[in-house]
C-alpha cells in the first residue's frame, strides 16, 4: 500500500483499536478507501464482540476515578486535547479529506469546529451546577446534584468524522463519563488520530476507547454495546433507520439515549427576501460536504413571484462551483461511495419522470465516478422522492408556493425535524414562521447555523436530545435529589 496520507507527523496515522490506553491489533482488518480515487488508504482493526467487551471493561474500570477528578483537571485535559487538534490542524484535515473526500478548506474548517467543542466543554466542565431547593421538610436540606451517567457508548457517522466525535466526547469527558466510541467504517482514521492525541496529552487509560469495525461488524459491535448492563448511555449520530434500531436495542437495559438523526430541511424564500443573501444562503446550506450533511437544504420552497429571478441567480452561483479532489481548491468533492451515487441518480430520475425539469447537472462528472455535478431541479412536488427522502447529495429541488401558510404546510409535511431555513426581510414574518416550523433549528437569512455555542438537535424523527451549547452537558448527567434531614438548629444554652 502506498503512503497516500503523507502526513507531517506520520505517527498520527493509527490503524489499531485503542483500548485501555493501548493500541490493540486484531487479525481481521478492513480497508479504508479514498472516495476520490478508490485507492486503499489503510487497513484498520475489524473488532468483534470480545474486543468491544474489553473496551467496555476498561471504560468501567476507569469511570469512577475519572468522575472523581476535580472538574478543573478534566477541563485542563479537554483544553489540551482541543489545543492539540488545533496544533495538528493540517494533518487532521488531510486525514479527514482523504477518508471522507471533503475539500481541504472544508476539512480545515471541520478540524477547527471539532476542536472548538473540546475547548467549549473544557469551560463547561466547571459549570455542571446543581440546585439547592427551598426545603418543604423541617430540619432538612434539599439538593439536586448533577452526576456523570457513567460508561457511555458513542456511534458516529462518516460525514463529519472529527466533529461528530468531539461534539460527544467533549461533554462526556467534561462531566466524568468514560467512552467506548465506534466510528463509521469509511472514516475511522480521524477518530484514531484524536485518540492518539488524547494519549499524548495525558488522558488516563480507559477514559477514551475507540473500537473500529467494518460495516459487517457494526451490528456485532452495536449489539455488544447496547446489550451491556455496564453501558448506561448511547449517543448515536447517523441515519434514522439505524437510530430507531439502536434505540430499540437500548430499551432492554433502559439506557439513556441521545439520537442525532437524519433531516429533510426546507429552505423557504419569501417574496420580500434579499435574493443575493438567499442564493448565498442556499449555496451554503446545500453544498457543504457535497450536500452530505444532516442540515443540508433538501426542499427549496420559493414564492412564485420571485422564482424565475431566484432560479437564474442560483444557476449563476452553481455554475461557479468547482468540483475536485481534496487537495485542489474545489468546493465540491466526491460522494462517499458508489451506493450514494446510485441513490442520488435515482432521486433525480424519479423527479424528472414525475415532471420536474433538470436545469443544471444531473449525473456524475468527468472528475470521477463518485463526483456528482451540482444539480438543480425545478417543478418539484411533495410526492417526489427528492421531497420525501433525505437527498444527501448536491441536488437542489425547487418548488413554488403562493401563500405563507402553504409554505409552512409543505415545510412541516415530513417526519424529519432537524433544521429549516427562511429568507425574508420582514421581522414579524421571520418570527412567526420560525415559531410555526416543527424543527429543532431555524436559520433566518443564513445558511450557516453550526457552532459549539449553540444547541444542535432535532424534533420528531430527527432525534432526541441536544448537543453543544451550555445545554450540552445535560444529556450526559443524571440529576440526583438528596434530602439531608436531622439538621436541627443547635440549642443555645444561654436561652
Ligand atoms: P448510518 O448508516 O446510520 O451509520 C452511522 C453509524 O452507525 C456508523 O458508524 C455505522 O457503522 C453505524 N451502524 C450502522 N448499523 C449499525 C448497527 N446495526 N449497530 C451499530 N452501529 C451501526 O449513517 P451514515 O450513513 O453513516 O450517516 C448519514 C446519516 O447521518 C444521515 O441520515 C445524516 O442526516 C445523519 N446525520 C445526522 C446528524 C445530526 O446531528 N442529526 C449529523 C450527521 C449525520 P458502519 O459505518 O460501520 O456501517
Amino acid at each position: 500500500m502506498r503512503n497516500l496520507l503523507n502526513l507531517n507527523d506520520p505517527t498520527l496515522l493509527r490503524t489499531d483499536a485503542y483500548i485501555d490506553g493501548r493500541w490493540t491489533a486484531t487479525d481481521a482488518r478492513f480497508a479504508v478507501i479514498d472516495p476520490a480515487t478508490g485507492e486503499d488508504l489503510a487497513d484498520v482493526a475489524d473488532c468483534d464482540a470480545a474486543t468491544t467487551n474489553l473496551a467496555i471493561s476498561a471504560a468501567h474500570a476507569a469511570q469512577r476515578g475519572w468522575a472523581a477528578r476535580l472538574p478543573l483537571e478534566r477541563s485542563t485535559l479537554l483544553r489540551a486535547l482541543g489545543d492539540a487538534m488545533f496544533d495538528n490542524e493540517a494533518d487532521l484535515a488531510r486525514i479527514i479529506g482523504l477518508e471522507n473526500g471533503k475539500p481541504f478548506a472544508e476539512a480545515v474548517g471541520e478540524v477547527r469546529y471539532a476542536a472548538g467543542f473540546l475547548t467549549w466543554f473544557a469551560e463547561e466542565a466547571r459549570r455542571t451546577n446543581g440546585s439547592i431547593i427551598p426545603s418543604p421538610f423541617a430540619d432538612t436540606a434539599v439538593l439536586a446534584v448533577r452526576e456523570a451517567i457513567g460508561v457511555a457508548a458513542i456511534i458516529t457517522p462518516w460525514n463529519f468524522p472529527a466533529a461528530m466525535m468531539t461534539r460527544k466526547i467533549g461533554p462526556a469527558f467534561a462531566v466524568g463519563c468514560t467512552i467506548i466510541a465506534k466510528p463509521a467504517e469509511q472514516t475511522p482514521l480521524t477518530a484514531l488520530a484524536i485518540a492518539e492525541l488524547s494519549d499524548r496529552v495525558g488522558f488516563p487509560a480507559g477514559v477514551f476507547n475507540v473500537v473500529t469495525g467494518s460495516a459487517e461488524s457494526a451490528p456485532v459491535i452495536g449489539e455488544a454495546l447496547t446489550s451491556s448492563r455496564t453501558v448506561r448511555k448511547l449517543s448515536f449520530t447517523g441515519s434514522t433507520v439505524i437510530g430507531k434500531l439502536l434505540a430499540t436495542q437500548c430499551a432492554a437495559t433502559v439506557k439513556r439515549v441521545t439520537l442525532e438523526l437524519g433531516g429533510n430541511a426546507p429552505l423557504i424564500v419569501f417574496d420580500d427576501a434579499d435574493l443575493d443573501a438567499a442564493v448565498a444562503g442556499t449555496i451554503a446550506a446545500k453544498f457543504r460536504n457535497a450536500g452530505q450533511t444532516c442540515v443540508a437544504a433538501n426542499r427549496i420552497l420559493v414564492h412564485h413571484s420571485i422564482a424565475d429571478d431566484y432560479t437564474e441567480r442560483l444557476c449563476a452561483a452553481v455554475d461557479q462551483l468547482k468540483i475536485g479532489a481534496f487537495d485542489s481548491d474545489a468546493q465540491i468533492g466526491p460522494l462517499i461511495d458508489d451506493v450514494s451515487v446510485t441513490r442520488v441518480q435515482h432521486l433525480v430520475a424519479d423527479a424528472v419522470s414525475h415532471g420536474a425539469t433538470l436545469v443544471r447537472g444531473g449525473d456524475v462528472t468527468e472528475a470521477g465516478s463518485q463526483f456528482f455535478a451540482p444539480t438543480i431541479l425545478t417543478g418539484a412536488i411533495p410526492t417526489m422522492s427528492c421531497h420525501t427522502d433525505e437527498i444527501f447529495g448536491p441536488v437542489l429541488a425547487l418548488t413554488e408556493f403562493s401563500t405563507t401558510s402553504e409554505a409552512i404546510a409543505i415545510a412541516n409535511n415530513t417526519d424529519a425535524g432537524l433544521a429549516a431555513y427562511i429568507f425574508t426581510r420582514d421581522h414579524a414574518r421571520a418570527w412567526n414562521v420560525s415559531r410555526q416550523l416543527e424543527y429543532g433549528i431555524v436559520g433566518v437569512n443564513t445558511g450557516a447555523i453550526s457552532a459549539p455555542e449553540v444547541p444542535f438537535g432535532g424534533v420528531k424523527q430527527s432525534g432526541i436530545g441536544r448537543e453543544g451549547s451550555h445545554f450540552g452537558t445535560y444529556d450526559w448527567t443524571e440529576l440526583k435529589y438528596i434530602a439531608m434531614a436531622g439538621l436541627h438548629p443547635e440549642q443555645d444554652p444561654t436561652q
